[in-house]
Formats: structure tokens, C-alpha cells, sequence
């Protein structure tokens, strides 16, 4: 949290690390690092930085010369549980040659932009970030075997819904049934509890972890809500933990938004709100669901932007298969108090001056969280700054069940992209809002559209596993 360079090396010479292990994030939100022998890190290291090749980083193209820095930030380190010899692990900035000048990629960097900008406007001095990550255990074996094994996954699933043949230890998992029954219906509470232990070493406020509504092998943990930057970092570290100790025990974890078929698919929702000197500008006694005016607008941006914002929240071709309706992942662009369908909810149970959030459930964690927060920040603010009234617009609130609703009300109801490509497109439409304050560029948006429809590309491009089953034979 509040580390200094020269409190980092007093705890490496203190707790023997061996170690040092740079990390920087990705364009599309994964680490890359360097490690270096313990010996060698002194505080000129954190002045000039590690040097690494930024030429073949994904993202990080186009750039003249590949000499890139990485800069430690030492408020961002934790001790790696998974190596061998004791280590230390470093979030990084990423530097110009010369470590000099910030790279106009770093995503690290476009999020400190956005906490800065959000102070200059006067708003508010901070915003709160509170993201609950799901996401599926397999075991390695049956999900190794191919591409096509998702689909036989659930196939055995349903056979044994459909026949009533129980699973090997008796306690078949009812169809969507996983959430939340005790063990031995629930095999994962140790993993759970061993990821929860690694993350409170790692310094991560653990708040909670469950399993998840998908019929097995889904999981949740939460962590507690924080500032921009650290909470991105939080999230980085978080996918790194449960990855690796799912792997420590022979299976993988993955964040993929929809891996099976017919179950429910793992989303990000993402609680926020914004603060003033330690008071919660989010907060009215009287207002609908406690909310301020303020925190409507902030919703009205949100949802105004949506379609645009999911290019940053939702950034995979995969994540447009979780965003259909029956699996509590949201479609509508909406905001309600209870209705999980709807893409920004007003968690009121908790309802409190300090707890005052909206959630937008919408994202998922295949999204690279601090182009993800910062874009949605960005559009809160525009709601803002413009006084977008998600009423008069048309957003709701809907209270009431949106499948009920009858069709002339149903029909004003707008949806979330349905593709990528949809999404990509109406970021190439509506960005002005994420290019104040110089937070996000255009070269950097054109950057992410293209690597974006190259993945999209590579998915279109290439027969379906499922259109060989409906088709083959047409
Ligand atoms: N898995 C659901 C989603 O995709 C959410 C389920 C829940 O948290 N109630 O968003
Ligand atoms: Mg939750
Ligand atoms: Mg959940
Ligand atoms: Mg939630």
C-alpha cells in the first residue's frame, strides 16, 4: 500500500528474498516480467528501472525502438507464493527508453490518468472500486482433451439431469444447483479457503469467497473495495492467485466469461462510487435507493455509454456469449434496485452513508481492469459534468420483472452489444468522453480497435465446433 523504494529493500534484506520479480501489464491486461537476483536491486533501481524488449510484448508494437523500462512502483509488491527461492513480486510503469517518459500504452498509466483527472475536475478526490471476479475450476485432464470439451461437459451433465444416473460420489450437482450447497455437494471449500489464505498474504482484504450459480466448479471471492490503481492491481494479482493455486493442485482456473454451454458464465460486476474528502458523494437519505443526484448521473453515464464501454469491459468475442438473458448476467441497459437483468444495480441491503454504490454488472474479468475502470469513470464523469438523467432517457428504473413488461414497454428497453465487433464499433462512434483529460488517446484507442478485431477476426474467420453439428451433414 504505502511502501517506499527503500522500505522494499530493507524487507528483502529482512525476509531473505532471493528474488526480485518485475511485472508489467499487457494491452489486453496479462503480466509479463523479468526477474533479477536479489543482489542486484538497489535503489537505483528504482530510479532508472529494468530494462526489457517491449517489441514483442502483445500491444506494445509500432514502437521505434524496443527498449523499453520497467519502473517499480514500490507501493504494488507482494511475496510470489508459487516460485521456488523466496521472491518478491513488483507491479511496474512502463517507461520510454531513456526512463524518462511515460509509454503512452502502459495501461497502468492511462489509470493514473484517470485518477488524476478526476481530482482536476473537483468532483470528487477518489473513486471506489469494488470488482467480484467469478470463475471455473476444471480439472486439467478432462478440460486438456480439446476445444470441444466444453460441449461434452454439459452434455454429461444433462445426460445424468435427464436419466437421474448420479454423478461418482452420489451427490450429483441438480442442473445449476451449485450455488451454494455444503460439502460433499461442494468440493471446493479447501481451494477456496487456500486461494483466500495466498490473497491475504499477498496483502488483498478478503471478504468472502462461495461457490458460484454455474453447476460445478464455479467460484467467487470477494475482496475489499479501493482506489483505481490499487484495486487493478488487486485484480491482477487476484487472477494470478487463483490460477496458480488451482494449478498447485492440478487443475485450471479460468476467468473465459462463458466456458460452458448452457450454465452460467462468469461475469465481473464492478461496484463503484466516488468520495470527497472520506464522505460518499454516492449517499441520499432521500433518494431512490439512497443515491444522490450526483451518483444518477454517474449511473446516466454509465448506461449511456455502455455500448461503447463494453469494448474496454467486456473485451473478449467470449464475453458476448455470457451477455444473453437466464443466467443473471445482465442485457438490458437498465438501472433497478433488485433486478439482476438490469446492467447497473443499486445494491439498497446494504444501503449506508460509508457502503453507497451502484454495481454495474455488465463487465467481465476477461477485461484488462485499469482500461476498464478508467473507462468507466470516464463515463460516470460525463454523466456528470453533462447532467445525463438516466430517467428521461429512458434507463429505467425498472423494478419490476423486464420479462413481464408488456411489449411497448419491453421495446424501448435498449440492449448491450450483441458481438465485439458491435461493441468495438460504437467505441469508434463515442469516445470523446474517454479522451478528456488526455486519459485515453486516439492513437491508443485505434491500437486497441485493431488488436481487438484481429482476435475478433480470428474467431469469425473460423468454422464453429457447433456448425460442424448443425451442418456438416446439411
Ligand atoms: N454469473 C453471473 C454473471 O454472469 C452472476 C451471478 C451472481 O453473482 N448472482 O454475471
Ligand atoms: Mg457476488
Ligand atoms: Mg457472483
Ligand atoms: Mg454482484
Amino acid at each position: 500500500g504505502t511502501w517506499t523504494a527503500e522500505k522494499v529493500l530493507e524487507f528483502i534484506r529482512e525476509r531473505g528474498i532471493a528474488y526480485v520479480d518485475f511485472r508489467l501489464v499487457d494491452l489486453p491486461g496479462q503480466w509479463q516480467h523479468v526477474t533479477v537476483p536479489a543482489a542486484e536491486v538497489d535503489l537505483d533501481t528504482f530510479r532508472r528501472g529494468v530494462p526489457f524488449d517491449g517489441s514483442s510484448v502483445r500491444g506494445f508494437r509500432g514502437i521505434e525502438e524496443s527498449d523499453m523500462v520497467m519502473m517499480p512502483d514500490p507501493a504494488a509488491a507482494f511475496v510470489d507464493p508459487f516460485t521456488a527461492a523466496p521472491t518478491l513480486a513488483i507491479a511496474c510503469d512502463v517507461y520510454l527508453p531513456g526512463a524518462r517518459d511515460r509509454y503512452e500504452r502502459d495501461p497502468r498509466f492511462i489509470a493514473q490518468k484517470a485518477e488524476a483527472y478526476l481530482r482536476e475536475t473537483g468532483i470528487a478526490d477518489q473513486s471506489w472500486w469494488g470488482p467480484e471476479l467469478e470463475f471455473f475450476v476444471f480439472d486439467e485432464v478432462r478440460f486438456g482433451l480439446g476445444p470441444n470439451e466444453a460441449f461434452h461437459l454439459v452434455d454429461s451433465a444433462e445426460a445424468a439431469w435427464n436419466t437421474g444416473r448420479p454423478g461418482g460420489n452420489g451427490y450429483q450437482v441438480r442442473h445449476k444447483q451449485g450455488y451454494f450447497p455444503v460439502a460433499p455437494t461442494d468440493t471446493m471449500t479447501d481451494l477456496r479457503t487456500e486461494m483466500c489464505d495466498e490473497l491475504q498474504r499477498a496483502g488483498i482484504r478478503v471478504e468472502r469467497h462461495h461457490h458460484e450459480v454455474a453447476t460445478a466448479g464455479q467460484a467467487e471471492i470477494n475482496f475489499a473495495a479501493g482506489s483505481l490503481v490499487q484495486t487493478a492491481d488487486n485484480v491482477m494479482a487476484y487472477k494470478y492467485i487463483v490460477r496458480n493455486v488451482a494449478r498447485r493442485h492440478g487443475k485450471t482456473a479460468t476467468f473465459m466469461p462463458k466456458p460452458l454451454y448452457g450454465d452460467n458464465g462468469s461475469g465481473m460486476h464492478v461496484h463503484q462510487s466516488l468520495s470527497q474528502n472520506g464522505t460518499n458523494l454516492f449517499w441520499d437519505e432521500n433518494g431512490y435507493g439512497h443515491l444522490s443526484q450526483l451518483a444518477l448521473h454517474y449511473i446516466g453515464g454509465i448506461l449511456y455509454h455502455a455500448p461503447a464501454l463494453t469494448a474496454f469491459t467486456n473485451p473478449t468475442t467470449n464475453s458476448y456469449r455470457r451477455l444473453v438473458p437466464g443466467y443473471e448476467a445482465p442485457v438490458n441497459l437498465v438501472f433497478s434496485k433488485g433486478n439482476r437483468s438490469a446492467a447497473v444495480r443499486i445494491p439498497i441491503s446494504i444501503a449506508s452513508p460509508r457502503s453507497a454504490r451502484i454495481e454495474f454488472r455488465t463487465p467481465d474479468a476477461t477485461a484488462n481492469p485499469y482500461l476498464a475502470f478508467a473507462a468507466m469513470l470516464m463515463a460516470g464523469l460525463d454523466g456528470i459534468m453533462n447532467g445525463i438523467d438516466p430517467v428521461a432517457l429512458g434507463y429505467g428504473p425498472i423494478d419490476k420483472n423486464i420479462y413481464k413488461l408488456d411489449g411497448e414497454e419491453r421495446a424501448r428497453i435498449r440492449s448491450v452489444p450483441a458481438s465485439l465487433e458491435e461493441s468495438l464499433r460504437h467505441l469508434e462512434e463515442d469516445h470523446e468522453f474517454l479522451l478528456r483529460g488526455g486519459v485515453f488517446t486516439e492513437e491508443f484507442l485505434e491500437t486497441w480497435v485493431d488488436l481487438k478485431r484481429e482476435e475478433a477476426d480470428a474467431v469469425r474467420l473460423r468454422p464453429h465446433p457447433a456448425e460442424f453439428a448443425l451442418f456438416f451433414d446439411a
